[in-house]
């Protein structure tokens, strides 16, 4: 208690900002990139439930996800999830992008018990919450974290959103974890990028035999990482040179599209192994059908592939999607304090540059995760 008072006291501007306004990178429509505006007349958003915890932002990261929002994905499935019985104000607007952050606890909620004003925190926020581009964010105890000791905020803020999505993908879609892990062969597509970058890691740490598709100019970083094979795709049929190699126990697809029509056949058959894709139509299904029509055909079309792919060959097929985790951040902050992942910054913006931070990610080819300092 003491703790909570005399942080209140030592940050006594913070809290009669709470009371009134901040400044964010927001968008007032979906669009291109002329819809982002600063501001700073957007209100604070306050602790309003007991197991609230505030945040001030230090730092944040951006996903492709930030992109795609601020075109309208997911807007249909997004609002159904922020206001289900639309009891609320139905409008997105003006809405806050940025899905990581880091940062320092400056209020709590009544029943919060494992933060306190002062604590560094961590955590990926979930899509359907305003986001972490701006001065605070209100988050829920179960998904923060207690930040890693042994990085800066700018370091940590690279690594909630892309940590979540892949144990999202890797556990609980693929089935692996520090004790099944060990010596199973594992692909993973478009590996150079953030998810990719952070679960070549993981994945090394719990002892798996790592083989990746990336470009050439990538080999370096994600050698550097810890993978045993690389194949070039830039350079020749991709299928062609995995087709030499011994089959795989799980394949992380972070590219989609037609990579899933020669990627299954890589899988050792009829022995459990799981193909997960990150790249699902789900969202953009309900975006161009409807909420119910959108929904039904995504269904339809995962329980298709799933039972066709188990009759024909015996493996899995499956779609992995991010999921907040708190507690999942935990495990990742004590492979970070002892070494075994390493933040993957490829760019550093200030909070006045986050339109060229968006122009970095509009370019592609990420190498690791392009952040914002926030303050
Ligand atoms: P990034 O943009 O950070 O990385 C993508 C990487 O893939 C880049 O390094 C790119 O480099 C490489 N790449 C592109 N094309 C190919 C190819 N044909 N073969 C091999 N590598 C390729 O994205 P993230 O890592 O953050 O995310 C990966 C994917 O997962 C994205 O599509 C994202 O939208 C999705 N995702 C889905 C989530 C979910 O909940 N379903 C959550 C998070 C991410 P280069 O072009 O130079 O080769």
């Amino acid at each position: 208690l003491s703790k909570k008072t005399s942080f209140r006291r030592a940050f006594s501007i913070s809290s009669h900002r709470l009371q009134s306004c901040m400044s964010a990178w927001v968008i007032d429509q979906y669009g291109t990139h002329a819809v982002l505006r600063y501001t700073e007349d957007i209100t604070t958003p306050a602790v309003s439930s007991p197991t609230d915890v505030h945040v001030k932002v230090y730092a944040t990261s951006l996903n492709p996800l930030d992109l795609a929002m601020r075109g309208g994905y997911g807007a249909k499935l997004l609002k159904l999830r922020r206001d289900p019985f639309s009891l609320g104000d139905s409008s997105a607007f003006p809405l806050v992008l940025g899905r990581d952050v880091s940062g320092v606890v400056v209020d709590c909620g009544s029943k919060v018990a494992h933060f306190a004003p002062g604590d560094e925190v961590w955590a990926a926020v979930p899509p359907w919450k305003q986001g972490s581009l701006a001065e605070f964010i209100t988050l829920s105890e179960y998904e923060v974290s207690h930040k890693p000791q042994s990085v800066s905020h700018t370091e940590a803020a690279s690594i909630p959103y892309v940590a979540n999505t892949a144990l999202s993908a890797l556990v609980n879609a693929g089935g692996l974890c520090a004790e099944t892990a060990p010596n199973k062969r594992v692909l993973i597509t478009g590996a150079s990028g953030g998810v990719g970058t952070f679960s070549i890691q993981l994945l090394k740490a719990w002892g798996a035999h790592v083989t990746v598709t990336c470009s050439q100019n990538a080999e370096g970083l994600v050698r550097g990482l810890g993978v045993d094979e690389v194949v070039d795709y830039t350079a020749g049929d991709v299928h062609e040179q995995l087709q030499a190699m011994d089959r795989f126990d799980m394949i992380l697809d972070n590219v989609g599209g037609e990579t899933e029509q020669w990627a299954l056949d890589l899988l050792k058959p009829w022995s459990g192994s799981k193909y997960v894709t990150l790249v699902s139509p789900l969202l953009s299904s309900t975006d161009h059908s409807g909420l119910l029509s959108g929904s039904i055909q995504a269904g339809c079309t995962l329980h298709n592939k799933a039972l066709q792919n188990m009759l024909s060959s015996g493996v899995f097929y499956r779609w992995g999607f991010y999921a907040p985790d708190g507690p999942a951040l935990d495990e990742v902050r004590t492979l970070v304090d002892s070494g075994k992942i390493l933040p993957v910054v490829e760019a550093e913006f200030p909070f006045t540059q986050v339109p060229q931070a968006f122009l970095k990610l509009e370019q592609g080819h990420a190498r690791g995760k392009t952040v914002v300092r926030v303050t």
